[in-house]
C-alpha cells in the first residue's frame, strides 16, 4: 500500500529531522483517511513529492582540470577566454572543495553557445544538469510553487528539478534571466534572490512543499542577452562571463568541426555523400548568416542537408556536391550582399552594441533646403541618443570654421539626421562622434571615400569619452570588412586586451578630442 511505498523510498535517504517529522505526521494522517476521499488524494500526492526528493543525496564532483579542459574543448571551438574563466572557476572550487553556492552568468548575443557551454560545464564537473527558462514565466508560483490549498497545486520549478535529477547538487541553468522583468507577477527580483542568494537559499521555502530545502549545493548558471534589465541586487551576486560573438573564421571552424558533422549524424547521412566545399561554406557565412552567433548558420546548413537528401533520393545520386556555383539552388539568393561601402556627403559608419551583439550603424545627415534653420532626427532613437545628436549638432554649429566648413552653412539649412534601419530602436551615447562626423562631412561637402567606422561619446566641449562593447564592435566591423577604426582614447586598454586574431590587420586611431577624429577622417 501507499504508506509502505513511501516508507520504502525513505530508506536510502538522509531526511532532515524537520522534514521527517512532517512526513511522519502526514503518514499518520494517510493511514486514517478513507482511501477514496479527496483528502486522501491530496495527502498522498503531497507525500509522493516529499518522499521523491533527493534528501541527503549528492554526486561526487569531478574537479579535474585536464578532464574539464578536454570536455570544454571537445564540444566548443574557440571561446578561449571563456573556457579559461571556467577553468579558473573550477580551480578555485578545487581549493575550496566545492563549487556550489556560486552563480555564474553567461551573457552574450543569441546563438553564441551560452546554453551549450553550460551543459559542458555540468559534464566537466560530473554533475546532473537541469535547465529551465525564466523568460516566459507569468507568475512567481512557477518558481516557488502554489500553496497546497489550491486545486491542482504543484511545487515550483526548483523542487521539480530536484525530483528529476535525484541529487541535491545539480547544475541548474536559469535561461533568459534578462527577460524575467517584463512578464513576472509580484516582485521578480526578490523571488529570484531567494533562490540564488547564498545567504537566503540555504533554507528555501517552496509554497507547496512547505518545508525548507537547502539549495546551497546547487551550481546556478544563468544566461542573458543583456545586463540592462537584470536587477542590480541579482547582478551583484553573479560571476559574469561574457561571450561576444564570432568572426567569419571562427564560424567556419565551428561549422566544420561541430555544426555540419552534428547535422549529418542526426540524419544518419554518411559524410562522403554530401560534399560541401570550404568556399561554399564561406559563402553561406557571408551571404546567409551574418549574425553574432551561429544559430542562423546552423539553420541554413540544415536546409542544405534537407535539400541534399531529396536530391540523393530523387536523382538517385551517389553524392551531392555543394559548391559556390550551385549554392543558390539550395539556399536561394543570398540574404546579405557584400556590403558596399556607404559613400556620399554626410554618410558615416558608426559602431553599435545591442543585445544581438555588435553591429555597424550607418548614419546619414542631409540638408533640406528651406529658409528655416533647424534640426530633425529620425530612426527610432532613444532619449540618450537624441541628446547626443543634439550635442553633435551644437558642437558642429559652433566649430564649422575650425574644421574648414562655411561658417554660415547651417544658417539657412534645415538639417535632417537619420539612423537606418528606421524600425529598429537604438539608444546610447556612443554615436556622438559618428553623428558629428556626418554633419561635418555634409557641411564640408566631403564624402568619406574609404571603409572606416567609429564610435565614441562626445561632450559639448569636444572631448571623446569611452564607450562599452569594444570587443563586440570590433567583431562587427570585421564582419562588414571594415579594418580602419576610430575609438576613444580611454578605450585603448580594452582594445589592447583583445585576442590577436581580432586585432590582426586592423588599424585603430585613438581619439581624445574631436579634433583627433577630424584629422583622421578629413
Ligand atoms: P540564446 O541566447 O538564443 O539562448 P545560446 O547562446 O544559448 O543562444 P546555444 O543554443 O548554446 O546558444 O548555441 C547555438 C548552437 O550553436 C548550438 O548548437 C551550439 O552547440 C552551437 N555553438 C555555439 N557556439 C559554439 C562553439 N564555439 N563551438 C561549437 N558549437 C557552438
Ligand atoms: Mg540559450
Amino acid at each position: 500500500n501507499d504508506v509502505d511505498t513511501f516508507k520504502a523510498r525513505l530508506e536510502s535517504l538522509v531526511v532532515p529531522e524537520r522534514v521527517q517529522s512532517r512526513i511522519d505526521d502526514e503518514l499518520n494522517k494517510l493511514s486514517v483517511l478513507e482511501t477514496g476521499s479527496p483528502e486522501y488524494g491530496t495527502t498522498r500526492n503531497y507525500l509522493d513529492w516529499l518522499t521523491s526528493l533527493p534528501w541527503g543525496v549528492t554526486s561526487q564532483d569531478q574537479l579535474d582540470l585536464p578532464h574539464a579542459r578536454q570536455v570544454l574543448d571537445r564540444d566548443h571551438d574557440g571561446l578561449t577566454d571563456v573556457k579559461e574563466r571556467i577553468i579558473e572557476f573550477l580551480a578555485e572550487g578545487t581549493f575550496k572543495g566545492d563549487v556550489g553556492g556560486s552563480i555564474v552568468l553567461l551573457v552574450g548575443p543569441p546563438g553564441v553557445g551560452k546554453t551549450s557551454i553550460g551543459r559542458s560545464i555540468a559534464e566537466a564537473l560530473g554533475r546532473q544538469f537541469y535547465r529551465f527558462s525564466v523568460g516566459g514565466m507569468r507568475d512567481e508560483a512557477e518558481i516557488k510553487g502554489h500553496r497546497r490549498t489550491y486545486v491542482g497545486a504543484m511545487p515550483g520549478k526548483l523542487v521539480q528539478a530536484f525530483k528529476e535529477v535525484e541529487v541535491e547538487n545539480p547544475v541548474i541553468m536559469l535561461d533568459e534571466i534578462d527577460k524575467l522583468g517584463q512578464s513576472f507577477q509580484g516582485d521578480p527580483a526578490s523571488a529570484l534572490l531567494e533562490v540564488l542568494d547564498p545567504e537566503q537559499n540555504v533554507d528555501f521555502l517552496d509554497h507547496y512543499l512547505d518545508v525548507r530545502m537547502d539549495l546551497s549545493k546547487v551550481l546556478f548558471l544563468c544566461t542573458a542577452n543583456t545586463l540592462d534589465s537584470i536587477p542590480g541586487a541579482l547582478l551583484d551576486r553573479m560571476e559574469q562571463i561574457r561571450l561576444s560573438g564570432y568572426i567569419a573564421e571562427e564560424k567556419l571552424a565551428i561549422a566544420k568541426h561541430h555544426l555540419w558533422p552534428k547535422l549529418l549524424k542526426r540524419d544518419n547521412l554518411p559524410k562522403k555523400r554530401i560534399n560541401l566545399t570550404d568556399a561554399a561554406l564561406k559563402q553561406v557565412i557571408e551571404g546567409y548568416a551574418r549574425e553574432a552567433g551561429v544559430r542562423q548558420l546552423e539553420k541554413q546548413l540544415h536546409r542544405i542537408v534537407r535539400k541534399s537528401a531529396v536530391k540523393l533520393l530523387e536523382e538517385e545520386l551517389e553524392t551531392v556536391k555543394i559548391s559556390v556555383k550551385n549554392l543558390e539552388e539550395f539556399l536561394g539568393a543570398p540574404i546579405f550582399r557584400k556590403e558596399k561601402v556607404l559613400t556620399g556627403e554626410g554618410v558615416v559608419t558608426g559602431l553599435a552594441w545591442t543585445s544581438m551583439g555588435g553591429a555597424t550603424l550607418p548614419i546619414e545627415a542631409g540638408k533640406v533646403h528651406s529658409l528655416d534653420r533647424g534640426f530633425k532626427l529620425t530612426g527610432k532613437l532613444g532619449e540618450v541618443m537624441q541628446e547626443s545628436a543634439n550635442i553633435a549638432y551644437s558642437y558642429t554649429l559652433g566649430h564649422l570654421q575650425e574644421y574648414g566648413a562655411d561658417a554660415d552653412f547651417f544658417d539657412s539649412a534645415f538639417v535632417h539626421l537619420h539612423v537606418p534601419e528606421g524600425a529598429t530602436p537604438k539608444d546610447g551615447p556612443s554615436a556622438g562622434v559618428t553623428m558629428t562626423t556626418a554633419l561635418l562631412s555634409l557641411a564640408k561637402h566631403h564624402a568619406i571615400d574609404r571603409p572606416l567606422a567609429m564610435t565614441g561619446e562626445l561632450t559639448l566641449t569636444g572631448q571623446v569619452l569611452p564607450v562599452g562593447g569594444i570587443r563586440e564592435k570590433v567583431i562587427a566591423a570585421r564582419r562588414s570588412d571594415i579594418f580602419e577604426l576610430i575609438l576613444p582614447d580611454a578605450n585603448q586598454r580594452d582594445y589592447e586586451e583583445l585576442p590577436d586574431y581580432l586585432k590582426e590587420g586592423v588599424t585603430v586611431h585613438f581619439a581624445k578630442r574631436y579634433r583627433d577624429v577630424a584629422d583622421v577622417v578629413f
